[in-house]
């Protein structure tokens, strides 16, 4: 998930390393390190925080070497400190290995190479893999080679770069599922996990496909499969600026980050959810999941884009987990006097891990004795330290303020919560089942609605000049209506609210002329009848209603402005869905009306402030 640098040509790779590392921090990351190799030894810095840090550290030590690599991490297994900080490696420390991603089947690979003696020192998912390369090379193959039967036993995603002293002529690189290039010099290559890190020495880029290991030499490079299939690379030009290869080709962090999620969403699930079973398994969770299930009461505390996701949480949990659950912002729980009570579970929910009222929230709830339990999308951050256990999204880096991604991530993570409880207590093999298939057939449909872009683009060109928005959705899509508002008035500053369509009537009608557009999320399910009653009244007062629908729902065409359809899920499972939509909407509307929708004003990423 974050950055990695490469070097081997007749240089000194140090200062080249580190000036990639630096070119990579603009996509977050928790720590820092490199592996160089000299002839006849081999070196490795690293360091938590900054690579200014490592730079400071490096400079001491007035190393120089022809071959090496870097990595900035961005934890997803075991808090950043300096063991846990890549290059990783084997017991002789003459084999470094940096990874980014997540290796799903960790801990199956370490217990087996315990068995054989293999010691391991770091929390990391990623150590296990200079242990099983050395595993082969030990058995007498090349560097390559251990490489690729290393790679055939292991699930998850990664990029990875790996340097051997014996073999002190090449890098080997591979990629699945995290990007990885090479980049083609004159008696010098590179490598990196974004073109942005070696952009300064050389254009001529060849990318690694999901599969593909590389041997890269100073001079040569050859590429095979896992399975050794030989594959002819092409090497492209490249042609954008800094600043665009750094938003991945997209005008904006925070369209990236939308488009990232069928990605992201999968990743959350990555290696947790339970097909056969039709449950989840989550290690954060293991160890307090009697008390968890035998709650008698769920808080759920957080702040913004984290408490919507709490309340759909609230839906889920009471309707399969069958616990009354509660929703609260942070900042009322820290300054009320709540009742809370021994056997009550409380979740905290936040990206960044460090929002100061859900923090002050948590402190509060452990002195009053609950079981606190975090969410959180930043490993080893605050929230994440000071909760007695929790869950990780591995949403990956968000840095676009406006949250999108995470939130997904959190709706991701409150599901494979809900179906861990439920299938604890009455819910059957078959229905549990039925929603672990549903939630692995998400990320395409997300990638389905991504594809909508255009049509939203053109959407939004319509109401960018508008004062005020209302959205409307009930049940589920209640809190998704919510989010649809906030994001609105996060980044193009319009007034927007979310009501729960029902309600409506009860006041926000009276708004309702020829100039209040209001979005409806309207899937096919149980209350649809009631939305379309909704539309009608809406209609009936001249309001221009934008709707997201079902795919398979073609009355609604002639009841609704625009309508914008999408593929169905089960309801607990479709805030996930309505939610995108309404993200490019907010975007393109912003985009439109010219403002600056990664850094809105006002606003910060991580609201460490009362
Ligand atoms: N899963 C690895 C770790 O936690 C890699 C993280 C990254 O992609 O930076 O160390």
């Amino acid at each position: 998930m974050c950055g990695i640098v490469g070097y081997i040509g007749n240089k000194n790779c140090v200062p080249i390393l580190i000036n990639g590392l630096k070119r990579l921090e603009y996509r977050g990351y928790d720590s820092a390190g490199i592996g160089i190799i000299l002839n006849n030894h081999s070196e490795v810095i690293k360091n938590k925080g900054k690579v200014s840090l490592l730079e400071e550290k490096i400079e001491k030590m007035n190393l120089q070497a022809a071959l090496g690599i870097g990595h900035t991490r961005w934890a997803t297994h075991g808090v950043p400190n300096e063991i846990n900080a890549h290059p990783h490696y084997n017991k002789s420390k003459n084999l470094f290995v940096i990874h980014n991603g997540i290796i799903e089947n960790y801990q199956i690979l370490k217990t087996g190479l315990e068995k054989f003696g293999y010691e391991f020192v770091s929390q990391t998912d990623s150590e296990v893999l200079p242990h099983l390369i050395d595993s082969f090379l030990v058995k007498g193959h090349s560097l390559f080679k251990s490489v690729q039967l290393a790679l055939a036993e292991v699930e998850g995603t990664y990029g990875i770069a790996v340097i051997y002293q014996g073999e002190p002529d090449k890098i080997v690189v591979a990629r699945k599922g995290s990007p990885l290039v090479v980049g083609i010099g004159e008696q010098e290559n590179f490598v990196a996990s974004d073109v942005s890190a070696i952009l300064a020495h050389t254009k001529q880029i060849v990318y690694l496909e999901d599969g593909e290991v590389v041997e890269v030499c100073k001079d040569r490079f050859t590429a095979k499969t896992i399975m050794d299939k030989e594959i002819e690379k092409e090497i492209h030009e490249i042609t954008m600026s800094l600043d665009e290869i750094n938003k991945g080709g997209y005008p904006h962090f925070m369209l990236k980050e939308i488009m990232e999620q069928s990605s992201s969403v999968c990743n959350s699930m990555r290696g947790r959810l339970l097909l056969n079973e039709g449950t989840s398994k989550l290690g954060g969770l293991e160890n307090v999941i009697d008390q968890l299930v035998n709650s008698k009461r769920i808080i759920i505390s957080a702040c913004g884009t984290s408490w919507h996701a709490g309340l759909v949480g609230e839906y889920m949990f009471e309707q399969f987990a069958r616990i009354p659950t509660e929703v609260e912002y942070a900042s009322e729980f820290r300054y009320r006097n709540p009742i809370v009570n021994k056997d009550d579970t409380i979740f905290f929910i936040s990206q960044s891990g460090e929002t100061a009222d859900t923090l002050a929230a948590l402190r509060e709830a452990k002195i009053r004795g609950a079981l606190v339990l975090g969410i959180c999308n930043v490993v080893g951050s605050s929230i994440a330290r000071e909760s007695l256990s929790g869950v990780y999204t591995h949403a990956g880096p968000e840095i676009g303020v406006a949250s999108t991604k995470a939130f997904t991530s959190q709706l991701v993570v409150l599901a494979l919560i809900t179906l861990l409880i439920a299938r604890k207590k009455d819910m059957s093999l078959v229905d549990g089942k039925s929603i672990a298939e549903e939630m692995q057939k998400i990320p395409d449909k997300i990638s389905a609605i991504l594809k909508l872009n255009d049509q939203i683009e053109k959407i939004a060109s319509e109401f960018k000049d508008v004062k005020n928005f209302l959205y409307l959705g009930r049940g589920y899509n209640f809190p998704v209506a919510l989010e649809g508002a906030l994001k609105l008035k996060e980044i193009s500053y319009i007034h927007a609210e979310g009501y729960p369509a029902a309600e409506m009537k009860h006041g926000p009608i009276a708004l309702i002329d020829e100039n209040m557009p209001v979005v409806f999320i309207a899937p096919k399910d149980s209350t649809y009848e009631k939305i379309i009653s909704n539309i009608q009244e809406i209609k009936a007062r001249k309001g221009r209603i934008i709707a997201i629908a079902s795919e398979s729902d073609d009355n609604i065409d002639k009841l609704v402005d625009y309508s914008i359809k999408i593929p169905d899920t089960i309801r607990m499972l479709m805030p996930i869905l309505t939610v995108i939509p309404l993200q490019l909407l907010a975007y393109h509307i912003a985009v439109k009306k010219g403002l600056n929708v990664d850094q809105p004003r006002n606003l910060a990423k991580s609201v460490t402030v009362e």
